[in-house]
C-alpha cells in the first residue's frame, strides 16, 4: 500500500505566539467547542455555564436565528422553523431522506437544482449546511469571547463513516462559517488522542460510543507512532433512547398490575424512565413516582430488561475485532464515549468481554471534543507535531467497473487513509478510444449491488488493437476522507480525473447493510463473478474465431466449418446457463477445435509474409 507520507505544519521552529486554534464536535444532538487552556485542553462554556450546545437553530424573520438551549425549547411550538439533527440531512437528497424516514416535520424547497434537501423557514430556505454554519457561527462566537482573539484554525471531527459527500458538506459549512479548517477527524480517533493513548508506543484500542440514538464501535492501532483506525462497526438503531423504551413498557406493565392506575402518556411514561436510568447509574434500586403511584426498579431488573441491547453492543464488538483479524486479547485499552458509557452495567459488560475495566475517567460527552482540541493545538503549530500522525480508514471498498459489469477493488475497506493506489488497465475492443470509468463504492462483486459514485471519461485514446492501450487508473484518498481517481493514457500522456462528492449520502446503517449483504451474498457473488469472467473469455473467443472465418473462412473445407459451427453452438448455448467450470471446459474445446484452422490462418499469413519479402528481394535485386 503507497502510503501518502502527510507533513503536518509546525514543530520546527520557535513559535513566539500562541495561536488560537479550536476542536469542535459538532453533534446530531449536542455540539461542543475545546481548546488548549494552557496545559491542558477544555471544552468552553456559554456566559450561562453550559458547555454543551444543543444542535438546533430556531429561524426568524429579520432577525439572527437563535441556536442552542434557546432553540431547543421552541421545537414544540414553532416546529418548522426550528431544525434539529441536520447533521443526518447532510450529503443526502431530499428524495433519499424521504425514502428513508417517511414523514419529515418540514416544508421542502422543492426548486433546488441539487435535489439537496433545503428547509422553507421565515428566513428562507435551509440546507444542513446552513443550519451546520449557524452551529459553527455560535461556537466560534464562544471561542473567540472567551480567547479574547479571532480562531486561526479549528479540527472538526466527524463519524468515522461519514462519505466523501458527508465530509465535503461539513467543510463547506465550516467556510460558511468563516473557519479555517485544519483537518477534520473521525470522532474515535479524536476520543482516543484526548486520552492520550497515541503518547504510547504501540497498542490495540476499541473506542466505544452509545449515545442516546446510535452506537459506534472502532479499533484504533498504534504502531510505532502512527495511529491508524482499523476497523468501524455499530448500530445507527442503538442507543440510551432504546434503554428509556423497555424501562417504560415495564413501568407501564407494572402500573397496569395495579387497580386504579391510569397509565400516563407515552411521554410521560419515557421521562420517568429516563430519571430512573439516571438514578440507577448512581444507586442500586431508582424510586419512580407518579401521582400517588411508586415502584422501585433494581438494578438487577434493568440489567435483565436491558440484556437484549446490551447483547447487541457486544455483538457489534465481536464483529470489529473479527474485521480487523484480532482477539480479544489483542486490545489495550477501551475508551469509552456518549452519555449511555455512563449506565454502570454497559461498562460492566464491556469489561467482561474485553477483560480489563475500559477508561471512563473523561467525561464521555466532551471526551471527543477534546482530542479535537488537542489535535488542532499540533496542527496550528502550538506543539510539536514530529511524531504525531493519524490515520484513519475508508469504510467500504472504492473501486471500478470492469467489462462484465464486474468491480476491481483499488482500495479495500478499512485501508487507512490518506492513500494511494494506481492500477492499470486496458481497452476491450480494437481501436478503441474512449474509456468510460465509474467509480463504485462497496463489497459486492457486480456493479449494479454497489454503490455508484461517479462517471467520467477518458477520451482521445490513441486507436491500437484490444489489450495493448495502457491506462493507468490512480485513486487518492486524503486525509479528510475526499476520494479523487485519475486516468491516464500512458503512451500520450492523455489525462482525465474526478474528485468524487457523491449527491447520495451514506450513513453507518447503509454501510452495516452493505456488509451484511456482502457477507450473505459472498459465495453467490463469487460463482455470478467466476461465471462473468468465463463468459468474457468466451466472447472473445467466439468474436476472434467470427472474425477470422469473415477473413479467412475459404481455408476451411464444408466439414470442419460443420464442426466448428457446432463447437460454437455448444459454446453458446452453455454459456447462456452453464456453471463457470462448464463455459470453461466448452471454451476449451473450442479452442482445441479451432487450433487447426488458426495454425492454416498463421501458415497462410508466413507464407504472404514470406512472398512480400521475397518480392522485395528480388526487387533490391532487380535495382
Ligand atoms: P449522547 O447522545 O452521547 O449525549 O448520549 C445521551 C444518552 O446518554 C441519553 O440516552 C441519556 O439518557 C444517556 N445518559 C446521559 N447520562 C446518563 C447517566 N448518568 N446514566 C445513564 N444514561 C445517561
Amino acid at each position: 500500500m503507497a502510503l501518502l507520507q502527510i507533513q503536518e505544519p509546525g514543530g520546527k521552529q520557535a513559535k513566539p505566539l500562541h495561536r488560537l486554534a479550536v476542536g469542535i464536535d459538532l453533534g446530531t444532538t449536542n455540539s461542543l467547542v475545546s481548546t488548549s487552556c494552557g496545559l491542558r485542553v477544555e471544552t468552553l462554556p456559554d456566559s450561562e455555564g453550559e458547555h454543551l450546545l444543543p444542535s438546533v437553530v430556531h429561524y426568524r424573520k429579520d432577525e439572527s436565528p437563535l441556536v442552542g438551549f434557546q432553540a431547543k425549547a421552541l421545537l414544540v411550538e414553532d416546529p418548522l422553523n426550528t431544525i434539529a439533527s441536520a447533521k443526518r440531512l447532510l450529503g443526502k437528497s431530499l428524495a433519499e431522506l424521504k425514502s428513508q424516514h417517511g414523514y419529515l416535520p418540514f416544508e421542502f424547497d422543492n426548486s433546488r437544482d441539487d435535489g439537496a434537501p433545503a428547509i422553507l423557514t421565515v428566513a428562507g430556505s435551509k440546507d444542513a449546511i446552513q443550519v451546520s454554519a449557524d452551529i459553527l457561527s455560535t461556537l466560534v462566537s464562544r471561542a473567540e469571547a472567551s480567547l479574547k482573539g479571532a480562531l486561526e484554525g479549528a479540527v472538526i471531527t466527524v463519524p468515522a463513516y461519514f462519505n466523501d459527500a458527508q465530509r465535503q458538506q461539513t467543510k463547506d459549512a465550516a467556510q460558511l462559517a468563516g473557519l479555517n479548517v485544519l483537518r477534520l477527524l473521525n470522532e474515535p480517533t479524536a476520543a482516543a488522542v484526548a486520552y492520550g493513548l497515541d503518547s504510547e508506543d504501540q497498542g490495540n484500542v476499541i473506542v466505544f460510543d452509545l449515545g442516546g440514538g446510535t452506537f459506534d464501535v472502532s479499533l484504533l492501532s498504534l504502531k510505532r507512532g502512527v495511529f491508524e483506525v482499523l476497523a468501524t462497526g455499530g448500530d445507527t438503531n442503538l442507543g440510551g433512547d432504546d434503554v428509556d423504551h423497555v424501562i417504560a413498557d415495564w413501568i407501564a406493565s407494572q402500573m397496569s398490575e395495579s387497580t386504579g392506575i391510569e397509565i400516563p402518556s407515552q411521554a410521560r411514561l419515557l421521562q420517568l424512565a429516563n430519571e430512573a436510568k439516571h438514578q440507577l447509574s448512581d444507586q442500586k434500586v431508582a424510586t419512580i413516582s407518579s401521582e400517588a403511584w411508586s415502584v422501585k426498579l433494581e438494578e438487577s431488573t434493568l440489567k435483565e430488561l436491558t440484556a437484549d441491547l446490551v447483547r447487541r453492543t457486544i455483538t457489534s464488538c465481536r464483529r470489529v475485532l473479527r474485521d480487523a483479524k484480532l482477539a480479544v486479547s489483542d486490545i489495550d485499552n477501551i475508551v469509552m464515549v456518549g452519555g449511555s458509557t455512563r449506565m454502570p452495567l454497559v461498562r460492566d459488560a464491556v469489561a467482561e468481554f474485553y477483560g480489563k475495566a475500559p477508561l471512563t475517567n473523561i467525561d464521555p460527552d466532551k471526551v471527543v471534543a477534546i482530542g479535537a482540541g488537542i489535535q488542532a493545538d499540533v496542527l496550528i503549530g502550538n506543539k510539536s507535531a514530529d511524531s504525531f500522525l493519524l490515520l484513519d480508514v475508508n469504510p467500504l471498498s472504492l473501486g471500478i467497473e470492469t467489462m462484465g459489469e464486474l468491480v476491481e477493488k483499488i482500495i479495500p475497506r478499512n485501508t487507512t487513509i490518506p492513500v494511494a493506489k494506481a492500477q492499470e488497465f486496458t481497452t476491450f475492443k480494437d481501436g478503441q478510444t474512449v474509456m468510460t470509468l465509474h467509480v463504485v463504492q462497496g463489497e459486492r462483486e457486480l456493479v449494479s449491488d454497489c454503490r455508484s459514485l461517479a462517471k467520467f471519461e477518458l477520451r482521445e485514446i490513441p486507436s491500437m488493437v484490444a489489450g495493448a492501450a495502457k491506462i493507468r487508473v490512480t485513486f487518492q484518498v486524503d486525509a479528510d476522507g475526499l476520494l479523487s481517481v485519475s486516468a491516464e493514457e500512458l503512451s500520450t500522456g492523455k489525462k482525465a480525473e474526478i474528485q468524487v462528492k457523491p449527491s447520495y449520502g451514506l450513513e453507518s446503517s447503509i454501510i452495516e447493510g452493505m456488509l451484511q449483504d456482502s457477507h450473505s451474498n459472498a459465495q453467490s457473488d463469487m460463482e455470478t463473478r467466476s461465471i462473468k469472467e468465463a463468459q468474457l473469455d468466451a466472447t472473445q473467443l467466439l468474436d476472434a474465431i467470427a472474425n477470422a472465418l469473415r477473413v479467412d473462412g475459404e481455408l476451411l473445407s464444408e466439414a470442419e466449418v460443420g464442426t466448428l459451427a457446432e463447437s460454437i453452438k455448444k459454446l453458446e448455448s452453455i454459456m447462456a446457463n452453464g456453471s463457470s467450470v462448464q463455459i470453461h471446459a466448452a471454451t476449451e474445446e473450442l479452442n482445441q477445435v479451432s487450433s487447426e484452422f488458426a495454425a492454416k490462418r498463421m501458415d497462410l499469413h508466413i507464407a504472404n509474409a514470406l512472398r512480400g519479402e521475397s518480392i522485395d528481394a528480388v526487387e533490391k535485386q532487380a535495382d
